[in-house]
């Protein structure tokens, strides 16, 4: 077999070399298994290729299970997988003289779209994985092991003014160039053509896209990606900053980094308010060192007016970025003095978006999609992305990192030239990623909402934080105690994913501690909807022995703490103008009066009456406030485990085993209440089913007739 490259003189600087002969063995040994170890290794570094972007195939012969003879099949990236994260059940099989049969088939560019249903046509083993739009490309070219990668460094180069130039000079002609076209079955047949005219190639840059290239085994397809990245990042490293400073030089400074991190909370709720006049989204904010190279220099309004430039950035990203016309160092604590510039700033945006949809549209476009933008910049402070989730927020700060890193490279070494605005509407409203879109699972309840929670370190708040995640929110647990806060962090941020969940220690009774886990919630989602205050403890004693100290500590965590907690949480609900939920952790004994309880029981009453009072002034706003009263939830919480159960259970001469059914028994329906069942009352409330319900308060106490309201 002819090699493609002399691995001799591979010399990497930038990326390493990181195949390993055993783990690529516990892959297995076939060419499938080897596609897989290489793609698992190229997807797990960014500068290699951006999160599910490109695709990797192989040719393998396989025994044909309709006819017992032997196939040529193509193992393919399946649609919309990663790489870095692939697995044998990612691939789409297909056999590869049905894909060389469909060119018969192929009546030109204009009915290009046609092809890709044919493509399931060619499916081998009845595989239920959809096969990658860029199938086409993978079977046309006749190498065995094909990677198709989406590196800044040779994106830099694809995205240059004289980018087929650039291409010839670094590779010295062993890599091709193919201009800007939309993947599928042409830019198939085009790589197919170059490959005829001239066979020695190793690659071919896809202008405006990115790579392609190839091996005769798993190893050498894989060093020659590396060699050609690396060669392209040396090429322009060498050069940055001497054809023109960077960026055309630095024109603000950073703020320091906790001023940076202030700055993003305050304005964060107003900006997640504009992005969601559409549809409610989740933000993400990163003051990456790249970020602010970008954003603090003098090209930065002409560079982000040129939008991204691989497809795969801009879909993320929309066309372009909007810059935030504020200065860094204004003064936040009153917004009102910047939300008039920055509502110009949006309106302006969404008036551009929509005369590009109307510039570009045809009869066949799918309706105009949200127009507001996906990513703001902020000079001296960073960036802030808006999706409909935390994960697709994250992601799309990634991708606009990566166009930075290309406008970066193609600047030092020519012009940066994005996608004309017509190929890039043709891409974000080509049909088959409206299809893609009409696809995705219904969304859930809680789905983009942020939800932060009081005393979450264990029962109850535990269990509401549960819940809440289950239906799709994103949640900032909170708690007084560290060990406990840190325990159900690791649990929830592995079960749910550590994009959903965070959390703070907080002491309610302290402002400050309040402060800083709103700041949290806000730079890490963009703001709240929904506060649950959940912390509490009880103290039960006769009047005469209460202390001052029992009585101000008990009213400090639920009085006042739930006072605190609302007030600053509902300076962000107004901030986002999008209303919200409140709902409070009460108690049956703010309904009933009973002996040894002054303290406790009162302070419970003021929580309730709190939450009426709140759910008065703020109806206006559609804010909602609203009231769950427990009993006896005694499993899961801390007095349980304090030797309180111990105690108790003495008092009445049982067994602490026995001590719910015996609370049990004191209810109207004779059931041991959980702290589920508290969860499920406040989802009751926020889940979207109870809109018309605030002033509220949910018995959940298995029935206590003093404890009926009238
Ligand atoms: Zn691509």
């Amino acid at each position: 077999m002819k090699k493609i490259i002399d691995q001799d003189t591979v010399n990497l600087t930038h990326l390493a070399n990181v195949w390993d002969e055993t783990k690529a063995k516990s892959y297995g040994d076939d060419d499938v298994a080897l596609l897989l170890y290489r793609s698992n290794i190229l997807g797990s570094d960014l500068r290699i290729t951006n999160y599910a972007g490109g695709n990797t195939s192989c040719k393998q012969k396989e025994i044909d299970p309709l006819t017992g003879e032997e196939v040529d099949v193509l193992w393919v990236k399946g649609s919309g997988g990663d790489i870095g994260t692939m697995t044998k059940k990612g691939l789409a099989t297909l056999y590869l003289d049905k894909l060389h049969a469909l060119k018969k088939l192929y009546k030109g560019i204009r009915f290009e779209d046609e092809m890709v249903p044919l493509l399931a046509h060619c499916n081998y083993n009845l595989n239920t994985t959809a096969p990658s739009i860029d199938t086409p490309l993978h079977a046309f070219i006749p190498h065995k092991h094909i990677d198709h990668l989406h590196p800044d460094a040779i994106i830099a180069i694809a995205a240059s003014g004289n980018g087929k130039e650039i291409t010839g000079e670094i590779f010295n002609g062993t890599v091709g160039w193919v201009d800007w076209q939309r993947p599928g079955f042409d830019l198939g047949l085009k790589l197919e053509e170059a490959l005829q005219k001239n066979p020695d190639l190793r690659g071919i840059v896809l202008g405006g896209h990115g790579l392609i290239n190839w091996g005769t085994t798993a190893y050498e397809c894989y060093v020659n990606s590396l060699d050609l990245i690396d060669t392209a990042t040396r090429y322009l490293e060498e050069r940055y900053g001497s054809r023109k400073p960077i960026f055309g030089g630095e024109v603000s400074k950073s703020l320091e980094k906790e001023k940076r991190y202030e700055q993003a909370a305050a304005i964060m709720p107003l900006l997640r308010g504009l992005c969601s006049d559409k549809n409610r989204m989740i933000g993400h904010f990163t003051d990456d060192e790249r970020v602010l190279e970008f954003v603090n220099s003098k090209d930065l309004a002409i560079l982000a007016a040129r939008g991204t430039s691989c497809p795969d950035h801009f879909l993320r990203t929309k066309i372009r970025p909007l810059v935030l016309p504020v200065s860094a160092g204004d003064d936040l604590k009153d917004l009102t003095a910047v939300k008039d510039r920055i509502e110009k700033e949006f309106e302006s945006y969404r008036e551009y978006y929509t005369s590009y949809y109307n510039r570009c549209k045809d009869d066949q476009s799918p309706p105009m999609r949200d127009p507001n933008p996906v990513i703001l910049l902020w000079p001296q402070v960073g960036m802030f992305t808006f999706a409909k989730d935390k994960q697709t927020a994250r992601v799309a700060s990634e991708f606009y990192i990566n166009a930075i890193n290309v406008m970066k490279g193609a600047e030092a070494v020519s012009e940066y030239v994005g996608l004309s605005e017509q190929e890039a509407f043709n891409i974000e409203y080509w049909a088959l990623e409206e299809a893609k879109l009409r696809r995705m699972p219904k969304e859930k309840a809680l789905s983009r909402k942020v939800a932060i929670i009081s005393g979450a370190g264990g029962g109850i708040g535990r269990s509401i934080a549960k819940k809440f995640l289950e239906e799709g929110a994103c949640v900032v647990v909170t708690d007084n105690q560290a060990d406990r806060i840190g325990e159900v962090y690791e649990e929830f941020a592995g079960t749910f994913k550590k994009d959903v969940v965070t959390s703070c220690i907080v002491d309610v009774t302290k402002e400050e501690s309040i402060l800083d886990a709103y700041r949290k919630a806000t730079v890490e989602f963009g703001g709240v909807d929904i506060i649950v205050h959940s912390a509490g403890l009880a103290i039960s004693k006769p009047i005469v022995e209460t202390t001052k100290e029992d009585w101000d500590f008990l009213y400090a965590v639920m009085v006042r703490g739930q006072f605190l907690l609302a007030r600053e949480g509902v300076k962000i609900l107004q901030a986002q103008g999008m209303g919200g939920d409140i709902v409070n952790i009460v108690s049956k004994n703010a309904l009933v009066s009973g002996p040894k309880n002054v303290a406790y029981g009162s302070a419970k009453a003021a929580q309730l009456h709190m939450s009426r009072l709140m759910a008065a002034e703020l109806g206006p706003q559609k804010i909602r406030v609203n009231s769950v009263n427990p009993d006896a939830v005694i499993r899961g919480s801390k007095i349980w485990d304090d030797g309180w159960a111990a105690a108790r259970a003495k008092a009445y001469g049982i067994t602490v085993d026995e001590l719910p059914a015996f609370y049990a028994k004191r209810t109207v329906l004779n059931e041991e209440v959980l702290p589920d069942d508290i969860a499920e009352a406040v989802f009751a409330f926020v889940g979207g089913q109870l809109k018309k319900s605030t002033g509220n308060l949910l018995n959940v106490d298995g029935g206590i007739t003093e404890s009926f309201p009238r």
